[in-house]
């Protein structure tokens, strides 16, 4: 199964609805052990990918991700702009096959976290968006090297997404605002866990249906 940069107005589409049919509760949890801005912050990102989406569409993979790095990077700002930006300029970096397989985007996924982890110098248990992709960009690699097809896998993404995020709760965060609250962070789940899991899952969902229904 191979996708192009075609499904990426779906896509921008089912991120935006899922971040802001959820936008009260994000906010509340950077409230809670942040400043509470991350939803606002990545909505303005957001509106600016629905702007561009018929540009988008039109670019290869390796464009269209630098294309969508930059502007994340130009426009959500606090710690989350500069990070899912990163994810998305490594992932144009990385990517070779068009159009893609999930080999080719489990690769490219996988170097966008890589990214990720080394501009936030931050690994795995430290109450992030982290422990939401790495555990994703594991689960996808671990998949494109077995004879599963894109199918069956869309709905354990989420699962794994999911599992990703409530292993925050328990955490003490030692990265970004939060850390700030030290042991009173426990508890609580990180806001961009959350956003990361949303996102991840509307597109994993927007695929199935495309997949059910090629336009
Ligand atoms: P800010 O913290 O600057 O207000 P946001 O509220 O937009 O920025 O984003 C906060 C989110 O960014 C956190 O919930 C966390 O998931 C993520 N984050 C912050 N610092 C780091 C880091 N060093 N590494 C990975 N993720 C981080
Ligand atoms: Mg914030």
């Amino acid at each position: 199964m191979e996708f192009k940069p075609s499904v990426l107005p779906a896509l921008i589409e089912a991120v935006a609805e899922a971040v802001a049919n959820h936008a009260e509760e994000v906010t509340a949890l950077d409230q809670a052990i942040g400043d509470g801005d991350h939803v606002i912050n990545l909505q303005r990102g957001l509106q600016a990918l629905m702007e561009q989406r018929e540009a988008l569409e039109q670019l290869d993979w390796c464009a269209a991700w630098q294309k969508i790095g930059m502007i994340l990077m130009s426009t959500v700002g606090g710690a989350s702009g500069s990070l899912f930006g990163t994810l998305f300029v490594a992932m144009g970096k990385a990517a070779h096959d068009q159009p893609l397989g999930l080999l080719g985007f489990a690769e490219a996924f996988g170097q966008g976290v890589a990214a990720v982890k080394l501009r936030g110098k931050t690994e795995v248990g430290e109450k992030t968006m982290v422990d939401v992709l790495q555990p994703v960009a594991d689960y996808l690699l671990a998949a494109a090297n077995t004879p599963t097809g894109l199918q069956e896998l869309l709905p354990s993404i989420d699962r794994v997404a999911v599992a990703g995020m409530d292993s925050t709760r328990a955490m003490v965060a030692t990265k970004g605002r939060a850390s700030f609250m030290a042991e009173r962070s426990v508890g609580h789940i990180d806001a961009g866990a959350r956003t990361s899991q949303l996102m991840i899952g509307a597109i994993a969902a927007a695929l199935a249906t495309q997949l059910a229904s090629p336009s």
